[in-house]
């Protein structure tokens, strides 16, 4: 049976160095401080700024959450936006999605000025990752990097699978996978014989939302599994992975929920601390 990447644990951990590092900062009259610009009233998104607010508070970082209504206007979010660029005490800026339909989220994230950009999504950002010169990755791209990192798994070499390709999850994940000397696969719904892939992946990772979709006959003996899924049915929180299948013949295997949600929430923070270390040691 695999061995659980318990990401919910490491990310515990991380919060505890994270906090000295936070204290340090107070030390030298330093609050590391960033807002999150929620618009519309998804009921998912309001779960994820509570969640995101409750970890601030533990680590010492002060988060502002900018509730707009559904009706609010691409020139009123972008205004919010400047605003926020242009005000010296605001370390982070991030825009919880999905916004409503008479937003354009892509504009609203190519606004925020990349020193503050705490999601690492900006058109900047996204650039330099992928010209491995990077200061900000997107949380749980990084999360999961880390998590691998935490349980001494290499990626040099390794042959991974990922399968989604969002801006937000599975492209950024191949980046960072990459600069990591692996030989990256990135599968979307359009792929053929999913698989023929995934059978020869030394690493899946899935991020998706289609629950149940890898399924332990689709991976190899030994391989390492790791699910972003999150998906409702039958009101239980289940992942991409067959888990109770997949464990048995995974070597490691995360688990939802405490796998990669913990860290993604937890690299967030951390992007906010860096970030206020960056622009004050640039003052
Ligand atoms: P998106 O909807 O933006 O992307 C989903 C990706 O999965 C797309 O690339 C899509 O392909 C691909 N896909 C969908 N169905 C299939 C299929 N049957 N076979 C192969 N590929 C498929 O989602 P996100 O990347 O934002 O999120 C993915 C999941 O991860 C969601 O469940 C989300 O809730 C969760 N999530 C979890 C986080 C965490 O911290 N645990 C953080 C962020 C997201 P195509 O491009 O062709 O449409």
């Amino acid at each position: 049976m695999g061995k659980i990447l318990d990401g919910k644990a490491v990310a515990n951990l991380l919060a505890q160095n994270l906090k000295e590092k936070v204290k340090k900062l107070k030390s030298e009259g330093i609050v590391p401080h960033f807002c999150v610009i929620n618009i519309g009233d998804d009921p998912a998104s309001k779960i994820y700024v509570r969640m995101k607010k409750r970890r601030a508070e533990k680590i010492g970082i002060v988060q502002d959450v900018y509730q707009l209504s559904a009706d609010t206007s691409q020139e009123e979010a972008l205004k919010l936006i400047d605003k926020l660029n242009s005000d010296p005490k605001i370390n982070g800026v991030m825009v919880q999605l999905p916004a409503p339909d008479q937003i354009d989220a892509d504009e609203l994230l190519a606004r925020i000025n990349p020193d503050k950009d705490v999601d690492g999504l900006t058109p900047a950002n996204t650039g330099r990752l992928w010209m491995d010169n990077h200061f900000v990755e997107p949380a749980t791209a990084e999360g999961i990097i880390e998590l691998l990192k935490h349980y001494h798994i290499s990626l040099a070499g390794k042959n991974v699978v990922i399968i989604g390709r969002s801006n937000i999850v599975g492209k950024p994940l191949a980046a960072l996978m990459l600069e990591q000397d692996a030989t990256v696969t990135i599968a979307h719904s359009k792929t053929q014989n999913l698989e023929d892939l995934t059978k020869h992946a030394d690493i899946v990772v899935s991020a998706t939302g289609q629950a149940f979709l890898v399924t332990a006959d689709m991976i190899k003996d030994g391989a390492i599994v790791v699910d972003v899924g999150i998906n409702h049915v039958n009101g239980k929180l289940v992942g991409d992975v067959d888990f109770e299948n997949v464990k048995e013949k995974a070597s490691y295997i995360t688990p939802v929920p405490g796998g990669v949600g913990p860290l993604t929430v937890q690299f967030l923070m951390e992007a906010v601390v860096k970030l206020t270390r960056r622009q004050n040691d640039r003052r």
